[in-house]
């Protein structure tokens, strides 16, 4: 599990799991209070783990109806999701950016 790039405390999986579900929302240290945002590498590692599966269903299960397709789709959803946190890489939002966002 991703920990904290300046005190080394681990982050929970539902603080990921959350950040996840709201569009790479931000995650801030419990301990320390830094923020972390998803690194971009990361963001592409998701989309392509969500549409690798997605299109491969889709050629597999070209000849099924709707109903059949939506089952595999969110069941590859939910485990993709499960398993992301554990494998996204978090990285420290730069100061510059913070100082930049406080004179705005
Ligand atoms: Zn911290």
């Amino acid at each position: 599990m991703q920990r904290c790039t300046e005190c080394n405390e681990p982050f929970k999986w539902n603080q990921l799991y959350k950040s996840l579900w709201f569009a790479f929302r931000p995650v801030q240290c419990r301990n320390c209070g830094t923020v972390h945002k998803v690194a971009s590498a990361s963001r592409l590692l998701t989309v392509l783990l969500l549409l690798v599966p997605m299109i491969y269903l889709s050629i597999v299960m070209q000849n099924f109806g709707l109903r059949e397709v939506i089952l595999p789709i969110t069941a590859v959803i939910a485990l993709v999701s499960l398993v992301l946190p554990f494998l996204l890489k978090y990285e420290k939002v730069s100061d510059t950016i913070d100082t930049n966002y406080g004179n705005r």
